[in-house]
């Protein structure tokens, strides 16, 4: 048995768009690039859509083009990828951490005005695994002390909160095309916003800080190479076109999940609020309490063992080694986090999953528990 933990859902369409590029001669800054982005703004409905190589490099610019200085603060959480509290560091911000929901598995939205300080300026909610945070307590906290939202949607493209897209649920998103989320363009990113300024700085600076119009040795402010490239952009605008498609077999895929786990005592799984569409990024199971560990680890590796992928997302932000020599974290400051994060595991989810290899997975979970 060999069971996948994930991989890109790739038709002859996206071969094609790569081969007619190449063919193009225009293999960057061409006609690939807004054809995805326009795209990307018409789902999601935002009026900018602007592609990057990375969503780290997208959630960067947001941080930049929101103005954190140095020594301001930002919230986050801890249960998350590293990239969503990295680029506050990167502009040598201080990343405040609130503990998790540990129901919903995102930022504990009720706790987040007692983090805010005369020094916050930012929040940057996660998606986590698909499901939009508590946006409306969100986006009240940021009203009432003036912060300015980063959504990092890099895990939720497609899905919904109270009826309205991921990514324009605060004041700019960022989705992220690595092989393993949604859609894919192999690397890359992309921001979207209704904000004219922020679309207006990220364009500029994704492009060595060149402003519209300008030559290219003219530089209007302090710029990276952020760009994606016409081939990625292609494969993405196609990817764009399968979105019901490709979003509907990973619904699939978690629903088999699902039904075969439902009654599993030992085991519990994210849970999905009434008001949110979830786009499935991951199948994660929590082991229950009693286990440990070490427990789980041993789990992950017998699964392995017998050709099952899976994997420990997340791992504590603030237990990494950076994290703890930088700003002293330790274990036990955010304990929901901590239990939680100990006995996560991520099974085998892509589009390509049959049910019969679904039954194999349940299975052989079910005997290793
Ligand atoms: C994937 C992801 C990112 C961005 O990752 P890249 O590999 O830089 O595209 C950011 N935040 C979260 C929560 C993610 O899952």
């Amino acid at each position: 048995m060999n069971i996948e933990l994930s991989g890109p859902d790739i038709s002859q369409a996206e071969i094609d768009a790569v081969a007619d590029v190449l063919r193009s001669g225009r293999l960057s800054l061409g006609p690939a690039v807004p054809r995805f982005e326009e795209a990307i703004s018409k789902y999601v409905g935002t009026k900018h859509a602007i592609a990057v190589s990375s969503g780290t490099c997208g959630l960067h610019l947001l941080v930049r083009a929101v103005g954190l200085q140095p020594g301001d603060e930002a919230i986050s959480t801890p249960f998350s990828f590293v990239a969503s509290s990295n680029c506050i560091l990167f502009e040598g911000g201080k990343p405040v951490f609130v503990d998790m929901d540990p129901e919903t598995w995102n930022i504990d939205a009720s706790a987040l005005e007692s983090a805010v300080t005369s020094k916050t300026k930012l929040l940057i909610p996660v998606n986590v695994f698909g499901q939009p945070a508590d946006f409306d307590r969100i986006n009240a906290c940021a009203r009432k002390h003036s912060l300015r939202v980063i959504e990092d949607s890099c895990e939720s493209l497609g899905a919904k909160y109270n009826g309205r897209m991921s990514g324009s649920l605060g004041d700019a998103g960022v989705f992220g095309f690595y092989p393993n989320k949604q859609i894919t363009t192999g690397e890359g990113g992309m921001i979207v916003t209704n904000d004219d300024e922020i679309a207006r700085l990220c364009q500029s600076m994704r492009n060595q800080g060149r402003d519209t119009g300008m030559s290219w040795l003219s530089h209007e402010r302090l710029g990276y190479n952020y760009r994606l490239s016409d081939v990625s952009c292609a494969i993405g605008a196609v990817q764009v076109q399968r979105i019901e498609e490709i979003l509907g077999k990973r619904r699939r895929v978690a629903g088999w999940y699902r039904e075969r786990l439902a009654t599993e005592q030992r085991i519990s799984f994210q849970k999905i609020e009434p008001n949110c569409e979830m786009s499935w990024f991951v199948f994660v199971i929590k082991l229950a309490d009693s286990y440990s560990e070490a427990d789980r680890a041993s789990m992950i590796e017998k699964l392995r063992a017998r050709g099952i992928g899976c994997s420990n997302y997340f791992a504590p932000i603030h237990l990494q080694a950076f994290y703890k020599r930088q700003f002293g974290y330790k274990p036990g400051d955010f304990p929901v986090c901590e239990r939680i994060a100990a006995r996560t595991i991520a099974l085998p989810f892509h589009n390509h999953l049959t049910e019969s290899e679904v039954d194999q997975v349940c299975e052989t979970l079910r005997s290793l528990l």
